[in-house]
């Protein structure tokens, strides 16, 4: 039986409560809004496969290190603007659909709840689309694939690297299983997800609609905001150090603790890894465009394959040094630091308090964090060095 006692080794996958052969998991939210496996004594036997499949517990990775790294885009300049980065997603999505395949990735359905879901149809990919930078829950598409992979059909998964190992942990290496995993900073509580657009409601009078994470179109990508539709059609949208979500996430105030301590990022879990590639500026600066370049990393042979694949989709395919490439994206090697005041922001959190006012007090950096930011800064700029960005 699995017990949690220390939430950072829980990464909440969700595959034991997917694969409890007696029903007897279920995943239950803490105060901080994270999504842990909540047992049933009566029903559970005791079989011990929820600990098996944990990839907390044990996960067998055969990547080494990535075998090659590339900046991309693609060359449709809608499904480009639509990626957060250079839009090797949705190129790679719709290449397996076209084949009469499936995908399975992290959309918001109708209450803006954000969960992993898996589609045959192009309509699907618009949702799917795009980082949402918090917890995805997995409901039970793990079965889905399963299924799908029976069925004789191809399967592409996207999401966080914990994730990816959930899916091979329950559902096993397939020769038609597919995967890609995101660089990732780590995810946010749903729960302060929930909290920030309340704050929008009461500061503007209208609910949101859709929210677009990473909006390139006004300022292009290095420089991007995050954008709000509201119920009226107008937007509500922010530099990312204006915005009270996007300051507080990436200011460490409330992401999932398994983050901080995360064993899925060396060796990449998936076949593919997709990131921002922040220091193309410096790396090869020919790849270098403001409508968003990727970094991919080639981390096994499908990989490799799927790739290839696709190549003629993309307008640039440039391959680079991988070392170099990872050089600037601290996420795709290195768990963050909770911010000191993680835990005061989760008792000051309540339906009074003002989040915007919350997390500009609470977000701000130590005065040692402050000085270091300030003097990593500036031997960037004196090197010239595009800085890392998330
Ligand atoms: C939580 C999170 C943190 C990230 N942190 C970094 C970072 O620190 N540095 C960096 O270089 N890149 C990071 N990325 C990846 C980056 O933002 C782009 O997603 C990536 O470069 C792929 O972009 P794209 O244009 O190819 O396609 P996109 O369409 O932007 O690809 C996004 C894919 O990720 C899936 N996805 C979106 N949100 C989630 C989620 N919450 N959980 C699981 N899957 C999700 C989508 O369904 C889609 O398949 C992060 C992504 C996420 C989701």
């Amino acid at each position: 039986m699995i017990r949690i006692t220390d939430r950072k080794k829980c990464c909440g996958c969700e595959a034991c409560a997917q694969m409890c052969p007696h029903g007897a998991i279920a995943m239950r939210h803490d105060t901080e809004g994270f999504a842990y496996p909540h047992i049933d004594p009566d029903a559970c036997t005791d079989c011990g496969l929820c600990e098996r499949i944990c990839p907390e517990i044990a996960f067998d990775n055969p990547n080494a290190m990535p075998t090659a790294a590339y900046a991309a885009w693609a060359t449709d300049d809608g499904i480009r603007m639509e990626g957060s980065s250079g839009g090797m997603f949705p190129v790679l999505a719709r290449y397996v659909l076209d084949r009469g395949g499936t995908v399975c990735a992290a959309a918001f359905d109708k209450d803006m709840t954000l969960r992993h879901t898996i589609s045959d149809e192009r309509s699907a990919l618009c949702a799917m689309t795009g980082s949402k930078y918090m917890q995805s829950s997995a409901g039970d598409c793990f079965l889905h694939i399963r299924q799908a992979l029976h069925e004789g059909r191809e399967v592409l998964f996207c999401g966080t690297p914990c994730q990816v190992a959930g899916v091979y942990n329950t559902v096993g290496r397939h020769p038609k299983l597919t995967t890609l995993d995101v660089a990732c900073h780590g995810v946010a509580s749903p729960k302060v997800f929930d909290t920030y657009r309340q704050w929008i409601r009461r500061t503007t009078g209208r609910s949101a609609v859709c929210t677009l994470f990473r909006d390139k179109r006004p300022n292009g990508w290095s420089d991007y905001r995050i954008t709000n539709t509201l119920e009226d059609g107008s937007e509500y949208s922010a530099a990312p150090a204006d915005d009270p979500f996007i300051r507080g996430y990436l200011a460490n105030l409330y992401l999932r603790p398994s983050c901080h301590d995360c064993r899925f990022k060396t060796p990449r879990t998936a076949d593919l890894t997709l990131a921002d590639f922040w220091g193309v500026a410096k790396v090869c600066p020919e790849a270098y465009d403001e409508r968003g370049v990727s970094l991919v990393l080639v981390n096994s042979r499908r990989g490799a394959e799927l790739l290839e694949a696709i190549a003629g989709s993309l307008a640039i395919l440039h391959e680079t040094d991988v070392a170099r490439a990872m050089r600037y994206n601290p996420a795709l090697t290195r768990s963050v630091t909770p911010h000191r005041n993680r835990e005061r922001f989760f008792r000051e959190m309540t339906e009074e308090t003002d989040f915007g006012k919350l997390t500009e007090c609470l977000a701000r950096q130590s005065l040692r964090q402050a000085t270091s930011t300030a003097l990593k800064s500036m031997i960037k700029k004196t090197l010239n060095i595009s800085g890392t960005k998330h």
